[in-house]
């Protein structure tokens, strides 16, 4: 059994501070998972687990699809594990969009994964990105939950917040959750520190 808690603080990827994500909200604390993805072993690893589960459910998948950046190095592993082929999504002008030549044939059955879905929005641009082209979202998938949304094997249900659709399914190894505030209502910028974005110090 995965601990994604004790994998993702002995790699230095559990960031304490007070971080300003790009939802605009604060948070104590940050997922660097491209810290955790950096040791290739451990990436290998956790998509093995992650696939194992996505088999065992019996669904069907021709492509992984990612949205970039976040997504890439885990989506590319998870496809890697599943034996079948990957693409990416990029901003382009703030629009999440498939280019390089890659293709989505019609009616294939596509996985949408990402390193940790929060609310899921970029996962389902991408996925309607996907869909436009031809595809068939089968499910999404992620290397850890932030806990908004309901995953595979877990009986906590979904939140307002959560933007992944209802009936399809989404797998991911575990829950990282901790709460995320609003600016004018966060309780470290009323202690007086500023939030920075992760990676504008180094980290
Ligand atoms: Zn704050």
């Amino acid at each position: 059994m995965i601990n994604l808690e004790k994998i993702y603080k002995d790699a230095g990827a559990f960031l304490e501070g007070h971080f300003l994500l790009s939802s605009g909200k604060h948070s104590k604390y940050y997922l660097q998972s491209a810290k955790v993805l950096e040791d290739s072993k451990t990436a290998e690893l956790l998509a093995r687990e992650l696939a194992s589960s996505i088999k065992k459910s019996g669904i069907k998948i021709d492509l992984v699809c990612s949205p970039a950046l976040g997504g890439v190095l885990a989506g590319y592993e998870l496809a890697r594990a599943l034996g079948v082929r990957f693409i990416f999504a990029e901003r382009v002008d703030g629009k999440m969009t498939i280019r390089r030549g890659f293709e989505v044939k019609k009616d294939e059955k596509v996985l949408i994964c990402e390193d940790i879905i929060t609310t899921g929005g970029s996962a389902l641009e991408a996925g309607s990105e996907v869909e436009r082209l031809g595809g068939c979202i089968v499910a999404f998938a992620a290397l850890a939950n932030r806990g908004f949304c309901k995953r595979v094997g877990s009986e906590k249900p979904s939140t307002p917040t959560c933007k992944l659709p209802n009936d399809v399914p989404f797998f991911a190894l575990g829950d990282f959750e901790f709460d995320i505030y609003e600016p004018d209502n966060c309780p470290l910028c009323k202690d007086g520190s500023i939030a920075y974005k992760p990676g504008s110090r180094g980290n």
